[in-house]
């Protein structure tokens, strides 16, 4: 199985991009949709996360307060260390199940933080979104409600535009229109294709 990395900046269009993979009938494995699972009530890591940072982690319902976390994990490296060695793991596991039960010729996985951190060996290429940084801050304040700083201060802890497309296999440009991503996706779909043909 051809797995296609998907990753990009908060707000470049990662999700847009992978919508359009998936009306071309290619299936998309979305890590942040999978820490989401493995942290629902119930679930051993949501358990852990408890234990760790007390029970105000929770909301009165027993269920995470992501907002919260996140602002800890955001100003504390060490505790975003501690985070990301309890789900990792858990993480990959899903992927793998999801992976082997797929026939397709090929899968894109949605991994924000595939620079960042060690998914590198779960993707046999990477395909960047790249958006100019005015592009995702206007994004992502519209989407979010979110002022135009808490967007910078989340844009320079990730990785930079220049050391992804660097380190990308393909590269879709969103900085036009949503529709200009149609031709890009059917382009390499096309790529695709033909890759994971030459390699079964
Ligand atoms: P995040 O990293 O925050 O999850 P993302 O990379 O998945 O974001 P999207 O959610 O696909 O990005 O896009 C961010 C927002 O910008 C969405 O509201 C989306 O509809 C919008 N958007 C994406 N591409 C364009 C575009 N070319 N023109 C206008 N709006 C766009």
């Amino acid at each position: 199985m051809l797995v296609i990395g998907l990753t990009g900046g908060i707000g470049s269009g990662k999700t847009t991009v992978a919508n359009l993979f998936a009306q071309l009938d290619i299936p998309i494995i979305d890590t942040d949709v999978i820490a989401r699972e493995v942290t629902q009530p119930g679930q051993p890591a949501l358990a852990e996360i408890e234990k760790h940072f007390g029970a105000d982690i929770l909301q009165a319902d027993g269920t995470l307060n992501r907002g919260k976390l996140r602002d800890i994990i955001f100003n504390h490296v060490n505790e975003r260390h501690w985070l990301e060695n309890l789900l990792h793991p858990r993480i990959r596991k899903s992927m793998e199940a999801q992976i082997q039960a797929l026939t397709s010729p090929y899968c894109i996985a949605v991994i924000p933080l595939l620079l960042e951190v060690e998914f590198y060996s779960m993707v046999n290429r990477i395909l960047v979104v790249d958006a100019s940084q005015q592009a995702q801050v206007e994004r992502v304040m519209q989407r979010d409600k979110v002022s135009h700083s808490q967007v910078e201060s989340i844009l320079k802890n990730q990785a930079s535009r220049q050391d992804r497309v660097a380190r990308a296999h393909d590269v879709i440009t969103n900085d036009g229109r949503i529709e200009d991503l149609t031709e890009q996706v059917e382009a390499l779909n096309k790529k695709y294709l033909a890759l994971a043909s030459k390699s079964t």
